[in-house]
């Protein structure tokens, strides 16, 4: 059997850290197995459209990287891969359902659906049911006579159609991650496979999709776990084999609530305990995609007990997913996790891609853009220390440009009395070093500090300080080398006349 899989996102705004998880254990799931990807836009509830959320998701899907097989951009075998194109063949579908005698016209009036919700209600407020305790006392093709039924679809009263549910049905999936999951047929509503506009409901035309396309394997979120009972019998109806389905853990906020996109506004600034379920905020941020889709591999699945590794690529979680390392119980989002693997990947990445990378940000950002043999030696420098390839910018700018700021901290802890001493006789020897390289400069700082009698630290501190206006950076002897001598000198020889003013 080659495995197929889908992502069938209904797009009704942004993506969904939980949506593009599902898209990516599909797609690991069916790249492991050699087998097919499948993109399906699931857009038949027009109440929910939403302009451009398509476009949106297409987006957001191929920016990760999970290229579909078959799907909306590219077609395939099942195509059209819109649900909404495809109506005819779901209204095909519950013809046959009607004339099986598994499903019914159903032509209540939405006040009558409102007294079926009030009824219920002073009988102990039970959620209402359109089920077999009720659909006898409803106004649908199981209570009319064929003639009333006739005149009312020739008159064209609006109507739907439903799935006849059994009172008395055990219902069993062999869920992939859950383990078996019963359901009673007695808890399933007769649920509403085709709406009155003419448009199928997600549950048949999924089921009817999963079907045709020969998907194989159901990997989606626990929210759906519910559905199920409905789908299995809507796959018993038609005689058709169900899919394996596999239901992934949810994922909440670290207070533990649902994540929301409410309240929030902004990733810097997240109410506490929150975090935003907008794909698209990440990807605004400047994480790196790597990370992201590292991230996600991680809410709810790992490598292995015992295997500590967290650092994937693409093609190693490929090479590394299976269903059975997926957990059952819920994933928490851990923001400073994300923000760790962002490093870890930027730390990972080809010194000449993330030159190239750094390049395009500094054209986005417009900035003046350095000689590239030089922006490379400070991208080498830098890389161990990026949070955000964004920030590379600020947090290197005295690369670019001498320093007309001193960090009032830094001075305060670092300049003594003996600093402007210290430096002006490093300025001295570098000036004869005839190669400006980090193991020279080393070898005089050394030097310095032996004939001085003083710690190391009290020489490098304040030639940081005044080289870069602050006190944190790469190794300082790199650094000095990528600046090179002459800057070095001009710095330092500047800040031995502006620091002291700053005392
Ligand atoms: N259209 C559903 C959604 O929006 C798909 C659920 C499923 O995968 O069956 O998530």
């Amino acid at each position: 059997m080659k495995v197929r899989t889908r992502f069938a996102p209904s797009p009704t705004g942004f993506v969904h850290i939980g949506g593009l998880r599902t898209a990516l254990y599909n797609y690991l799931f069916a790249k492991k197995h050699a087998g097919t990807f499948i993109l399906r836009i699931e857009d038949t509830d027009r109440t929910r459209f939403v302009e451009g959320a398509t476009e949106n998701l297409l987006s957001v899907i191929e920016w990760a990287g999970l290229t579909p097989d078959e799907g909306p951009a590219g077609g395939g075998r099942f195509a059209p891969y819109y649900q909404s194109q495809r109506t005819e063949i779901y209204v095909r579908f519950a013809q046959q359902l009607l004339d099986k005698g598994f499903a019914y016209y159903a032509f209540d009036t939405p006040e009558d659906i409102e007294a079926l919700r009030k009824k219920a209600q002073e009988n102990g407020g039970q959620p209402p049911k359109y089920d077999y305790q009720t659909r006898g006392q409803m106004r649908n093709s199981l209570t009319m006579s064929a003639a009333q039924v006739k005149d009312a679809l020739a008159a064209g009263v609006p109507h739907v159609i439903r799935l006849k549910i059994p009172s008395e049905r055990v219902f069993e999936v062999n869920d992939l991650i859950r383990g078996a999951v019963t359901f009673h047929s007695s808890q399933v509503d007769d649920q509403v496979l085709l709406k009155s506009d003419g448009y199928p409901t997600y549950h048949l035309a999924n089921v009817v999709d999963d079907h045709l396309m020969e998907i194989t394997h159901v990997i989606r979120g626990e929210e759906w776990l519910s559905s199920v009972p409905k789908h299995l019998y809507l796959y018993e109806c038609f005689g058709w084999q169900a899919p394996q389905m596999a239901h992934l853990p949810l994922i909440f906020n670290p207070d533990g609530s649902k994540m929301s996109k409410r309240d929030i506004t902004s990733l810097t600034a997240l109410p506490a305990g929150k975090v935003d379920p907008d794909v698209a905020s990440y990807i605004k941020k400047g994480y790196e995609k790597e990370a992201i889709i590292n991230y996600i591999a991680l809410l709810g699945w790992n490598p292995g007990e015992g295997d500590e590794r967290q650092v994937f690529t693409l093609a190693e979680l490929v090479n590394e997913f299976s269903l059975e390392r997926v957990n059952k119980s819920a994933a928490i989002f851990d923001l400073k996790k994300l923000d760790w693997l962002n490093a870890q990947h930027i730390m990972r990445r080809n010194i000449d891609e993330l030159t190239d990378q750094v390049i395009q940000d500094l054209q986005t950002q417009q900035h003046e853009i350095p000689a590239r043999k030089y922006l490379k030696q400070v991208v080498e420098l830098m890389q161990p220390r990026l949070p955000f390839r964004t920030q590379f910018y600020d947090l290197s700018v005295y690369f670019f440009k001498d320093p007309e700021q001193y960090d009032p901290e830094v001075v305060k802890k670092r300049w003594k009395e003996d600093s402007i001493k210290l430096i002006l006789e490093f300025v001295t020897e570098s000036a004869k070093l005839e190669v400006y390289e980090k193991t020279a400069i080393e070898h005089t700082l050394h030097t310095i500090a032996e004939r001085e009698q003083v710690g190391l630290g009290r020489i490098i501190h304040p030639i940081r300080l005044a080289v870069s206006g602050t006190g944190a950076g790469p190794g300082l002897y790199e650094m000095l080398e990528v600046l090179g001598k002459e800057t070095v000198i001009r710095r330092l020889q500047t800040a031995v006349k502006k620091i002291p003013a700053l005392i």
